[in-house]
């Protein structure tokens, strides 16, 4: 047995098998590039999906995680630390002020804390029926229970009945269904600026806005999920920011960290405020040795301006791939893409082709591709990414074409 059947072996014997995973085990990663246990070198563009948004092993986000390990990591939230604030400060200015930040160790977290709070601030206005949360089909929001049934794909929900109660859904960009779905029990609209597991689905043009709207005229709480939109991978700061809207509440994880597990979740005072002592809380959330990545990931961003970078390769990066033979369209903002496949072509067989080929990639749908490269990319490197996908997949086509007429 190679070092990579040993690990599958193990896997297979004690992990829990709720992932079928592909035959590749990572050891290694600088930038953009990863290395598996036989020393093969591989060009991420997924960055552990829209999380490495600085690269791998990013040297100066590496050293704070180092100094803050040596320094101190943990102590719990009965007591401040003094990482925490600095970070809730930062993300309050990022996101345009007047707001508190709750910390959280995942993205599905984040979304409890946001579905917590907005029940909570929904009651003390609206009443003890005023609690629902209206979210979109096609959404993703997290595996929690909670925060599952806030996820509008029903597939997923038949497993785990019961799920919480108080959780409705309207489709996604119908501003008329959500209109009429808002009566006195609802508390909040939650929505992604783009759906992202839902298959890198864009918010359409003017939706955001009027989601916006309904909600202030009804005074219903706006929840913006940007736990994978957020912090750059857009070309903005914020998924929602290119809608000109400021949300009441957001939620974000993946980049904040570039690896390391920190999520948090914003909210305006006034929402914020509907938290009391002991409503929520969490031991590891907003510890020092996450905080301090986040701290070293804010400052890299801003030095380098990462949200003007991601906009300016994703669409270099859209144009080389729409112009690829089997690509029917790209979709997508920045540095989050899907490529959809003409309808003959398997996307989790070229999925799998470009891992073979040294690409690493994922089939978001049926038929689509996510790219999602750490915002740094390099324009040579799409060009080799590029490159391996047009291969893979005009060698998954001809496979099929050899099928049909052997
Ligand atoms: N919300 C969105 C929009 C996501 O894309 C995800 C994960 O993909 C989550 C929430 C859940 O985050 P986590 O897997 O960190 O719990």
């Amino acid at each position: 047995m190679n070092h990579f059947e040993e690990l599958r072996a193990l896997d297979e014997q004690y992990g829990m098998q709720n992932y079928q995973r592909l035959p590749v085990a990572f050891v290694k990663g600088d930038g953009v590039q990863l290395w598996d246990t036989d020393g093969r070198r591989y060009l991420d563009f997924l960055s552990g999906i829209s999380v490495v948004s600085l690269g791998h092993a990013h040297p100066e986000v590496a050293q704070s995680i180092a100094d803050q390990a040596k320094l101190l990591c943990h102590i719990s939230n009965l007591y401040y630390n003094d990482l925490a604030p600095r970070l809730a400060a930062q993300l309050d200015a990022l996101i345009g002020g007047g707001g508190r930040t709750f910390f959280t160790n995942s993205g599905a977290e984040a979304v409890e804390c946001a579905i917590k709070l907005a029940r909570r601030y929904g009651q003390a206005h609206g009443g003890p029926e005023c609690y629902e949360i209206i979210s979109t089909y096609g959404s993703f929001h997290g595996r929690t229970l909670a925060a599952l049934a806030a996820t509008g794909q029903p597939q997923k929900h038949e497993a785990f009945q019961p799920l919480p109660r108080g959780f409705r859904y309207v489709e996604f960009g119908a501003i008329d269904a959500l209109a009429a779905a808002l009566d006195d029990r609802v508390a909040a609209v939650m929505v992604e600026s783009i759906q992202g597991e839902g298959g890198v689905i864009p918010a359409p043009p003017g939706y955001l806005e009027a989601v916006r709207d309904l909600c202030t005229e009804r005074e219903i709480s706006m929840i913006v999920d940007e736990v994978q939109t957020g912090l750059g991978r857009t070309g903005d700061w914020f998924g929602f920011q290119a809608a000109g809207i400021r949300p009441d509440i957001v939620t974000l994880a993946k980049a904040l960290g570039n690896g390391m597990p920190i999520g948090a979740c914003w909210a305006r005072d006034e929402v914020a405020a509907a938290f009391q002592f002991g409503d929520h809380g969490s031991t590891f959330g907003g510890q020092p040795l996450a905080v301090s990545a986040a701290l070293a990931v804010l400052k890299i961003m801003h030095d380098l301006d990462v949200p003007t970078l991601a906009a300016r390769s994703g669409l270099l990066l859209a144009e080389a791939l729409a112009a690829l033979p089997g690509v029917a369209s790209v979709r997508g903002r920045g540095l989050l893409l899907a490529v959809e496949l003409d309808p003959d072509i398997d996307a989790a067989t070229v999925a799998t082709k470009c891992l073979e080929n040294g690409l690493i990639v994922n089939a978001v749908t049926k038929s689509a591709l996510r790219l999602a490269p750490p915002l740094l990319v390099s324009e040579d490197e799409c060009t080799e990414a590029v490159e391996i996908l047009g291969e893979s997949i005009t060698t998954v086509r001809s496979l099929a074409e050899s099928e049909i007429s052997p």
